[in-house]
């Protein structure tokens, strides 16, 4: 029995697009269950009032104490700017080969670029990067392949310029037929 995979909305962040999110994801990990989920996360022990972001991998472990069921996964989406302490800032992060992922909207919305709003854009960056996130919780690595979901982007040029999709080599790992 596959794990079912959650698509966590945090603390009630609900954008329009919410559910073809949830549908883009159901696709690619295809046939898992997907499902959509609401969470509310205590964030205050996750913030970094210095850098004025919220620690991406504490976001992660209180996303696993909300998992309802053992092998399932999670991915949180969130508006909050996230961080890792290596690193300036996140799009998300999560835990290789373990069950939670988190991505925030915070750095794919045109607006932190000075652009106008393109919620369009915003929800294909955003399916980019939660099935990034989701690849790695499943066991994939980072893909050489520049036009694989799984190549790795540090830029919102980068995101653009990759598909949404699994190159044939990272798809046949996540359908893998697995114990899972
Ligand atoms: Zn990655
Ligand atoms: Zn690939």
């Amino acid at each position: 029995m596959a794990g079912v995979i959650y698509v966590a909305y945090l603390n009630g962040y609900a954008p329009a697009w919410a559910d073809f999110l949830t549908e883009a994801i159901a696709e690619s990990f295809a046939p898992e269950p997907v499902r959509r989920f609401e969470a509310e996360l205590d964030l205050a022990p996750a913030y970094a009032s210095e850098r004025r972001q919220y620690h991406a991998t504490l976001i992660l472990a209180a996303l696993l104490r909300r998992l309802p069921e053992a092998g399932s996964r999670m991915v949180g989406i969130t508006s909050v700017d996230l961080f890792i302490p290596v690193l300036t800032f996140v799009f998300g992060q999560s835990q290789l080969a373990g069950a939670a992922a988190v991505v925030s909207t915070y750095r794919l919305r045109s607006q932190f670029y000075g652009l106008p709003p393109n919620e369009g854009l915003l929800l294909e960056r955003t399916i980019k990067e939660a099935v990034h996130e989701l690849g790695h919780a499943f066991g994939l690595v980072h893909c050489a392949d520049q036009s694989c979901v799984m190549h790795a982007s540090s830029y919102v040029e980068e995101v653009d310029l990759k598909s949404a999709e699994f190159c044939a080599a990272c798809h046949a790992t996540v359908c893998a037929p697995a114990e899972r």
